[in-house]
């Protein structure tokens, strides 16, 4: 792949030439043939109905990195054209993750709810048109005249409703004289189109909800399919980026803004993000949250960018991750390991590394002093020297990790066990003496003697041990929250129609451990990032106290993709 991180910023995506992709292959062509006149201007327009989630991130990284790429503009609009679903809790919330994940509107900051006095009077220009009439069937018995994809469907007895009474039932519609549900204005086109989309769609219907914008000005909303494209045309969009599922509402797009004669942007349809292992949908986030499956939104096991942002996913670590993915358009699915690969490779570059134990064995080094206290000097970021260093402090009680011990090691086991002698990272060789049992059998504490000659971590006598491992001084350890967190569904790939999808939760997917980790970390802010030495990457969290800190995993430093990439090369 050619994009590759350059290792002094992780700004793979600003920095090194991008895989082409036939959305830029589109732009160049009509910026060579002059079709916008070379300009290049997208839009981001998410629906305020939920939290934005990693498939967003994939869109917003297209659309502002098209824009910032051909030197143009991308607009950030709510597309709130649906009041009963939506909140200004939501519009805040993406406002911030839009930002943080690095991208700029300027002060293009627009919402679809502030062009309905527009939109209305392109309605009225269709019914003027003759192009659309008021119609009086209900929801249902529009379903049953659409007819099936073999059969045409057939005419609303209201389609030849002439044009002063179009005028009249529309303009009443808007006055607030007839019930919600009871009208709607379509679109006269085609009851026999092969395309459903093109099959006299519906433009407004009456709904009395509050918008959060507009208040009460209105009881009647315009469908998204008539407000996005003419949304886009009033914002001199050139390029209307949308996914695959709209690829059959693009004649409509075209035909409302050829009717109506006003700037026609382009729509183009890419692939939608799916990831193994994860829900991409608001509607089911939005349920996981509604009945308490997670703590919120932001839950670290959510998909959400706010989720992952709690968790210590950086917009860096995510932007490089979208450049990854590209876009197509054939749907496909992506390894939720390739997203991890992603995030470690910048954490890498940018958490600062502690020693953390998270599963606590005791070790005392019993021919150590009792009352010292040594100050070993420990490398912060071997990835950049200018993060320098930090003394860690070493005394006669430790812990190191329970799992670095085996009373009996099978062969290949290279780390501690009786008689063998390994290195405590900065600090000293020690050798295991002897081990301390409870009643049960359990191993309580570890005794081992240490080599005064080996301080700093290297034999004078050039003598080697096989395995180098972290530790704590128990003394100086502060106890943290650990949160340490599987996948929020236990199952890959399709979903079983008969079950709900919350079937499938992972009822193990947060653990949480009190870790013992270095005192260097105590009071570090809430975002904070580190690399527990050998464990994986933790960001502290903001449940975090001076009491409690609380520390999320991050990601571990297992490369599950790097299996992935290299099984799928020697398959080729
Ligand atoms: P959801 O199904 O999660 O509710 P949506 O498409 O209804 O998603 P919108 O708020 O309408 O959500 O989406 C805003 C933009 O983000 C749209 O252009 C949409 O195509 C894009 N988008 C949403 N989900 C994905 C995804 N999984 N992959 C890529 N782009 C996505
Ligand atoms: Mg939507």
């Amino acid at each position: 792949m050619s994009t590759e991180p350059s290792p002094a910023t992780g700004a793979a995506e600003t920095e090194a030439p991008r895989p082409s992709n036939f959305i830029r292959d589109i732009i160049l062509d009509d910026n060579s043939t002059g079709k916008f006149g070379g300009r290049v201007h997208t839009r981001f327009p998410p629906e305020p109905n939920g939290y934005l989630h990693i498939g967003h991130a994939k869109s917003i990284c297209l659309n502002f990195g098209l824009a910032r790429e051909f030197g143009g503009k991308c607009n950030l609009r709510f597309d709130d054209t649906n009041p009963s679903k939506e909140e200004v809790e939501y519009v805040e919330s993406i406002i911030e993750d839009v930002r943080w994940l690095g991208f700029d509107w300027e002060d293009r900051l627009f919402y679809a709810s502030d062009y309905f006095d527009q939109l209305y009077e392109w309605a009225v220009q269709l019914i003027k048109q003759g192009q659309a009439y008021v119609c009086d069937l209900t929801a249902d018995q529009i379903r049953e005249h659409r007819g099936t994809p073999t059969t045409a469907g057939k005419d609303s007895p209201y389609r030849d409703r002439n044009v002063e009474e179009n005028l009249d039932l529309f303009e009443r519609m808007r006055a607030g004289e007839f019930p919600d549900g009871s009208r709607t204005l379509r679109t006269r086109i085609d009851m026999a189109s092969p395309n459903f989309n093109m099959r006299d769609p519906v433009m407004y219907r009456i709904l009395r909800a509050e918008h959060h914008r507009t208040g009460n000005k209105w009881c009647i909303y315009p469908m998204y399919d008539f407000a996005h494209g003419e949304c886009d045309s009033i914002e001199g969009i050139t390029h209307s980026i949308c996914t695959l599922e709209f690829e059959d509402h693009r004649p409509l797009y075209d035909w409302y803004v050829e009717n109506l004669g006003i700037h026609h942007p382009q729509q183009i349809e890419f692939d939608r993000l799916n990831l193994t292992n994860t829900m991409l949908s608001k509607r089911k986030l939005l349920r996981l949250v509604q009945e308490g499956f997670v703590s919120g939104w932001d839950d670290p096991r959510m998909p959400t960018l706010s989720g992952m942002r709690r968790r210590g996913y950086t917009p860096e670590g995510i932007r490089l991750f979208c450049s990854r993915i590209g876009v197509s358009k054939t749907n496909g699915m992506i390894e939720f390991s390739l997203l991890e690969h992603s995030i470690r490779e910048d954490l890498n570059l940018c958490a600062a590394r502690v020693m953390g134990v998270v599963d606590p064995l005791k070790v005392v080094i019993t021919n150590y002093p009792d009352d010292l206290t040594e100050e070993m000097e420990a490398v912060n970021n071997p990835e950049d020297p200018s993060a320098g260093t930090r003394k860690v402090p070493f005394s006669k009680v430790l812990y190191i990790e329970r799992e670095d011990f085996r009373e009996d090691p099978p062969k290949q086991y290279f780390r501690l066990s009786p008689g063998r002698e390994v290195r405590l990272r900065y600090a000293y060789f020690v050798t295991c003496t002897g081990v301390v049992k409870d009643a049960a059998g359990e191993v309580q504490e570890i005794h081992c003697t240490y080599d005064p000659a080996t301080r700093g971590g290297n034999a004078p006598d050039g003598r080697k041990v096989k395995s180098t491992m972290h530790w704590v001084s128990a003394a100086h350890a502060i106890d943290v929250e650990a949160r340490i967190y599987e996948g929020l569904f236990r199952e890959t790939g399709e979903e079983n129609p008969d079950q709900d999808f919350t079937a499938s939760l992972n009822p193990e997917s947060l653990q949480v451990r009190t870790a013992k980790v270095e005192p260097s970390v105590q009071g570090a802010a809430p975002g904070s990032l580190f690399q527990f030495e050998r464990v994986g990457y933790f960001c502290v969290d903001k449940d975090s106290t001076a009491d409690r800190p609380v520390f999320n995993r991050t990601v571990t430093l297992k490369d599950a993709w790097a299996k992935i990439e290299k099984a799928q090369k020697n398959v080729k």
